[in-house]
Formats: structure tokens, sequence, C-alpha cells
């Protein structure tokens, strides 16, 4: 493909990362993003191992360890605060691949702007994409078109690449929630990943730094979780421990709260004709597992292997029979463990170590790719 056009859709994790993984292949790409600072807002995102393992296949492996704060440890804990169960995210990852926090804004200052990424993303908003017998014509906001020889949507879970060219079926809202809150609150001293559900709802905080702490609150039954920070004060008061002092914290400056709805893609194709979606516009998963980040860097590697060697239609199926298996996969441990989040206490003891090591052990294995990224 070095001397075609190829087109993505969106500068998010995976736009940017297939950007990166196509340039240190000598193959050019242009970027074309709605939002110019997209994706710079101040919260942070957890990084799953094998988010950490891609990185590094990007040539940021040294980058993203200067940023935030790894996660070295999990604890489980009932509203009451019993602890349930701690899992041991050292000895699930390999060396070079632990898991982290990070701010999101951050890690795409890193995706955007490292060296050796490509050419800066250009401002514009795609409106329609339609295939031709060589590729595709895409039209922007302001009604120019262009034709491209591949044209890839990364254009995330309401992405319009899809809806174009395979239709508008296969979005649900989330197993567990329908919509999250989520905020950067003062650290109160929570120094691990930790996770605390009561019979409708949970919270989960993780340690950025000593100071500032990042706050994610769901239902855990798919109940409502209303767009009023009420619903917080309400839900989480009772609870015991550092949660109702974030949740305080957090009350009192709401600018810093962001609410929104967790939407899911589930569909049968990710390909057709001379079109590929990658990241959430493919496989949205609820962060049940906080792996869509990882899947879609890793679907960006995945997807430039292909390229260096694979023209035309050929280029999207290959890509799909070597992800779906991956994709597959936590989309059906995010499916298991919403079924089981509101079960009682003795049961999610006995059955969370053994979700852990069923969802990560697989992702702790590396991606195989033909030629070296
Ligand atoms: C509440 C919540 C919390 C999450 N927490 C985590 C977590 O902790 N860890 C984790 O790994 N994952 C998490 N995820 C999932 C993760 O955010 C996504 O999997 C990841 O951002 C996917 O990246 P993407 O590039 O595919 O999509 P996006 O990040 O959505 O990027 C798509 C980009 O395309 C642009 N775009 C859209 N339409 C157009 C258009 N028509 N023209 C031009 N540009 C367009 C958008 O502006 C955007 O910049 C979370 C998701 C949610 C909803």
């Amino acid at each position: 493909m070095a001397d075609k056009s190829i087109l993505i859709v969106g500068g998010g994790i995976a736009g940017l990362a297939l950007r990166r993984a196509l340039r240190r292949r000598g193959i050019a790409s242009t970027v074309v993003e709605r939002f110019p600072d997209g994706g710079r807002s101040g919260l942070a995102i957890h990084l799953t191992g094998n988010a950490i393992a891609a990185l590094h296949l990007l040539g940021l492996g040294d980058g993203v360890e200067q940023l935030g704060r790894p996660v070295r440890h999990r604890e489980y804990r009932n509203e009451t605060g019993r602890l349930l169960c701690t899992m041991d995210e050292e000895a699930m990852w390999r060396p070079g691949s632990r898991p982290r926090l990070v701010r999101r804004s951050d890690l795409m200052a890193l995706l955007q702007d490292a060296p050796g990424g490509g050419t800066p993303s250009r401002s514009a908003a795609v409106e329609a994409v339609r295939l031709t017998p060589e590729g595709a014509a895409v039209t922007f906001a302001d009604r120019h078109v262009e034709d491209h020889d591949l044209v890839v949507g990364a254009d995330g879970v309401h992405s319009v690449v899809r809806s174009q060219v395979l239709g508008t079926a296969g979005t649900r809202s989330a197993l567990l929630s329908t919509a999250s809150w989520r905020g950067m609150a003062p650290n109160p001293g929570v120094d691990c990943l930790s996770a605390w559900t009561g019979r409708r709802s949970a919270a989960l905080l993780i340690p950025l730094s000593d100071e500032e702490v990042y706050f994610y609150a769901s239902s855990v039954d798919g109940g409502p979780v209303e767009d009023d920070p009420a619903w917080l004060e309400q839900t989480f008061r009772d609870f015991a421990g550092p949660v109702p002092e974030v949740v305080d914290a957090l009350l009192a400056e709401p600018s810093r709260l962001y609410h929104s709805p967790v939407t899911e893609v589930r569909i049968p194709a990710w390909s057709k004709g001379r079109c590929v979606l990658i990241g959430d516009a493919a496989h949205a998963t609820a962060p049940v597992w906080g792996a869509g980040a990882g899947l879609a860097m890793e679907d960006a590697l995945v997807l430039a292997d292909v390229l260096s060697d694979t023209d035309g239609d050929a280029a999207g199926p290959r890509f799909e029979a070597r992800r779906r298996a991956r994709v597959d996969h936590i989309a059906k441990m995010t499916d298991l463990t919403s079924r089981g989040a509101g079960t009682p206490a003795w049961i999610r003891r006995i059955m969370l170590p053994r979700t852990y090591r069923a969802t990560y052990g697989p992702m702790s294995r590396p991606i195989e790719l033909r030629t070296p990224a």
C-alpha cells in the first residue's frame, strides 16, 4: 500500500496509533479529526498491560513510562469496605508491560506529537463515505469530495464511516451500566486500583499520583445513572472508606465531573470493499476491564502489518481474521462480568479472581506481527 492514498477518519487513540504504525513501515497516511483538541480533557485512562505492550511496539514505551503511575495491584471491596479479594497486576503482566493510569491528554499528546508519528492531523469532519470500484469517495462537512484507495474508520463509537458503509445496526447500551460518571479529585490516600461495589452501583478509584485520584462510577445492574450530580451523593453517601470523601470533593467542583453514556458496538463485519473499521468504531465495549485503548492500538499495529503486504479488498478480511478472537474474548468477558456484578459478595469473592485471570491471561500474550513493527 506504500504508493496508495490511505485516509484515516478520526484522530483518537486508534487513528493516531495507526498513522504511527504505518509511518514506521514507510507507509504514508492522512488523519482527519473533527475536533482539533479532541480527547484533551484532564480525565485519566487506565492502560492494561497489553496497551503498554502496544505502545512499546509503536516506539512509545519510554514515553508512556514517564506518564501517570503504575497500577501494581487491585482491591475489590463491598460497600461496607470489606475486602473481597486482591489481584497482583505485576504477576499478571510481563515485565515492561505493567498497567498504568495516565492522563488521557498526555496519552493523546504522546501519540500525536512524539517524533516519528507522521504528518499532523488535518482538521476536518467527514459526513459521508461511498464505496467505489477503486476505493472510496469521502464527502467532508464543507461539501468537498476526495477519492482514496483505502478509508479507515477510526471515528469512535458513533462512527459515520460504519453507518455509511456497513449500516446502522449493532449498537446497544452496555449491560452493566448505560452511563457513567468520571472525575479527577484530590487523592485521600488511595494507593492501588480499588473497586467498591454495592447492590446497585459501584465506584472505582485509581491513583494518578499521591495528589490526584481518578473516580469512575456506574450502576451494576443496568439501572439508571442520572445525569444530575445529586445521583452521586444519594448513591454513595453510605459507602465506607474514601468513596464519600471523593464524591464530596467532586460535588464541590462539578465542572470536574463528566457524565457519559456507555454504548457498545457488536457487528458481524468490520470491513467492506476498501473500507476498514478499527477501535471503538468496530467494537466499542463497556470499560468493565478497561481494555478499549489497548484493543484500539493493537488493531492499528495489526492493520499496519496487513497493509505492508496486502492491497485492495483483501486487507479488511485479513485484518479481521487476525483480530476477531482477541476482541471477542474481551466482549465475552465483559458480558460475563456485567451479568455477575450484582451477585452476593461471597460469590463475587470466589468468581472475581478467576474472571480476572481468565480475562487478562490471554491478553498478556503478545500480539503476533508477521514483520517487525
Ligand atoms: C466512560 C468510559 C471510560 C473508559 N475508560 C477506559 C479506560 O480506563 N481504559 C481503556 O482502555 N478504555 C477505556 N474506555 C474506552 C476507550 O476510551 C476507547 O476504547 C478508546 O478511546 C477508543 O479509541 P478510538 O480511537 O477507537 O475512538 P475515540 O477515542 O472515540 O476517537 C474517535 C475520534 O474520531 C473523531 N471523529 C468522530 N467522528 C468523526 C468524523 N465524522 N470526522 C472526523 N473525525 C471524527 C472523534 O472526534 C475522536 O477524536 C472508556 C470508555 C468510556 C465510554
